[in-house]
């Protein structure tokens, strides 16, 4: 029997998704995160089992056909995907959080219905192409990309439960700590 909840917070990348849900995750100890499985290589601060389990696309393929995920998603470049045993176990102790991109948050919309799903917004395109920009380590056309890819995932917050902007990050903590809180009761 699951004690806890689910929360599926999607965002674009720049956004601070990341930051955010760390704060948040400060601030609610008794809170676990999902932790995704994905066939991308770590980058040099990720650890296996802590950000992502890292796995070959043959363990990911593997997976799929035992049903293992309660949902997946193939990017051009990578895959993506919510391993259930480990969602079941931490859900029997708590709380949870996703965090996972809108093609994966609909599914478990779908087959969830209980779960609360939040979109975080950039205050707006030229405040997130700034970030992005800000970052330093990222090509023009990988900028571009994940503009256009931006532009997508915004389109999908109006069937998301809430939707949050964040302006100002301790704001948008406190504002997604509200939502979890109200959710509880
Ligand atoms: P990154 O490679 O930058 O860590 O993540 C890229 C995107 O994949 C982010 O939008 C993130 O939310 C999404 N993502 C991470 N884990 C999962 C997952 O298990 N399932 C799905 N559908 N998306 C995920």
């Amino acid at each position: 029997m699951s004690k806890g909840r689910l929360f599926v917070f999607s965002g674009a990348s720049g956004v601070g998704k990341s930051t955010v849900l760390r704060g948040v995750m400060e601030a609610r100890k008794d809170l676990s995160f999902s932790v995704s499985a994905t066939t991308r290589p770590p980058r040099p601060d990720e650890k296996h089992g802590v950000h992502y389990f890292f796995i070959t696309e043959e363990e990911f393929r593997e997976m799929i056909d035992r049903d293992a995920f309660l949902e997946y998603d193939l990017h051009a470049k990578a895959c993506y995907g919510t391993p259930l045993d480990q969602l079941e176990e931490k859900l029997a102790r708590g709380d949870v959080i996703l965090d996972i991109e809108p093609k994966g948050a609909k599914i478990v919309r779908d087959k969830r219905p209980d779960a609360t799903l939040v979109f975080i917004m950039p205050p707006s395109m030229e405040e997130l192409e700034r970030r992005l920009r800000g970052r330093g380590d990222t090509s023009e056309e990988q900028i571009a990309l994940r503009l256009e890819r931006a532009r997508w995932e915004m389109e999908q917050q109006s069937w998301y439960d809430y939707v949050v902007v964040n302006n100002d990050v301790e704001t948008c903590v406190q504002e997604i700590l509200n939502i979890i809180a109200g959710e509880a009761n």
